[in-house]
């Protein structure tokens, strides 16, 4: 049940060739409460792992690292207008969009490609091209990891924000989650707001879920490096929301600076932007390095340590304050 010193290597999109003194895998709640009960769990630390698609080991974990086998995508309601799924946390997140895509069923096909499984895009609360998962999740199932019991969170229990959740902050390392339930349209709803996305998608063919879905992988792989090829872990900082009277004080001295309107009166700052700004893109130290394509992406450019990537992300991050006097907070969750 329990295996020793596991190697992590493949489990991590930045292919950091790291291990976990243990690693469990629990297809059920049951199968979970059993390995959450043994000594050897109660005296380590322990985390939860996905395909570590946004985490950057920076030394072994030398504890017990679980990871979800729950991979049922069962439908449970439906009516004339919407449908009602439970997801297992261990489904591939782009398997399950696809398999809505194929049955006609709208809300999630903006977040096409996003890496990682349906558990951890609960955690994330992922978003992509004017959609946060937020929008169609009803609730969450999870384990309390001390108590071994089973819980039902709504959406509004989970906290969302952009890319923020209790399972990030107030809840982090307390739950285990089991599944989540979505809640997708019967009937077309696409979602433009992203801007030129409407006009990306009419130069492929009809506003349909399948020319939506390719025209979203078409324009992801264009801009970002396929893992798989170039480790990395997607954008590695969160676009810094600062107040409008700030804005107003980086204008008069960069009067181009990009903005858009984010919730609270707030105004969101592309990282992309001020890192490339401060001459990063394209840039390396030893083997990490800012993707040239896309400077919001840091990448392993081959044998890179968790270590010397977090120290290209803290030096990014120290000339970015200097020089916008901005603090960038990385998305990407460090592990040691
Ligand atoms: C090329 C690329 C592009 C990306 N594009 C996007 C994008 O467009 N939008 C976006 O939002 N993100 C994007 N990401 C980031 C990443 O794909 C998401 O954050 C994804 O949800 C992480 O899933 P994962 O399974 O890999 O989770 P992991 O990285 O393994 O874990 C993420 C967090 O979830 C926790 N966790 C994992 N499983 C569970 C569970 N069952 N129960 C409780 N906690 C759990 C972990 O402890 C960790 O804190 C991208 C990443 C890459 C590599």
């Amino acid at each position: 049940m329990l295996n020793e010193n596991y190697s992590l290597k493949n489990l991590n999109t930045f292919g950091i060739d790291c291990y976990a003194r243990w690693f469990a895998e629990y297809s059920s709640a049951d199968e979970l409460r059993e390995i959450v009960g043994t000594d050897l769990y109660r005296n380590s630390p322990s985390m939860l792992i996905g395909r570590g698609s946004n985490l950057l080991f920076i030394t072994d974990f030398e504890g017990v690292v679980l990871h979800s086998a729950m991979r049922a995508v069962k439908l449970i309601g439906h009516d004339k207008s919407s449908v009602m799924l439970e997801v297992g946390s261990g489904v591939l997140w782009d398997e399950l969009v696809e398999h809505c895509v194929r049955n006609g069923w709208w809300g999630i096909e903006n977040l096409s490609l996003i890496p990682g499984e349906a558990g951890a895009a609960a955690v994330q609360n992922i978003g992509a091209y004017g959609v946060e998962l937020c929008d169609v999740l009803e609730s969450v199932k999870v384990l309390d990891l001390s108590t071994g019991q089973e819980i039902s969170l709504s959406v509004e229990d989970c906290g969302y924000g952009y890319r923020k959740s209790i399972f990030k902050t107030s809840a982090r390392n307390q739950f285990a989650i089991l599944s989540v339930r979505l809640r997708l349209s019967r009937q077309p709803r696409p979602c433009f707001k992203y801007p030129h996305l409407e006009e990306e998608v009419l130069k492929r063919g009809e506003v349909d879920l399948a020319t939506i879905r390719r025209t979203i992988i078409e324009i992801r792989t264009a801009k970002l490096p396929d893992p798989e090829v170039l480790g990395n872990a997607g954008s590695f900082f969160m676009n810094p929301l600062v107040s409008a009277s700030k804005l107003e004080k980086l204008q008069k001295v960069f009067p181009a600076i990009p903005n858009y309107p984010a919730d609270n009166q707030q105004v969101k700052i592309p990282a992309a932007w001020l890192i490339d700004q401060c001459g990063w893109k394209g840039k390396s130290m030893g083997k990490a390095g800012v993707y040239e394509q896309q400077p919001l992406v840091l990448v392993n450019q081959g044998g890179a340590t968790g270590k010397e990537i977090a120290e290209l992300a803290a030096a990014i991050q120290t000339t970015v304050a200097n020089q916008f006097d901005i603090s960038l907070v990385p998305e990407v969750n460090y592990i040691g």
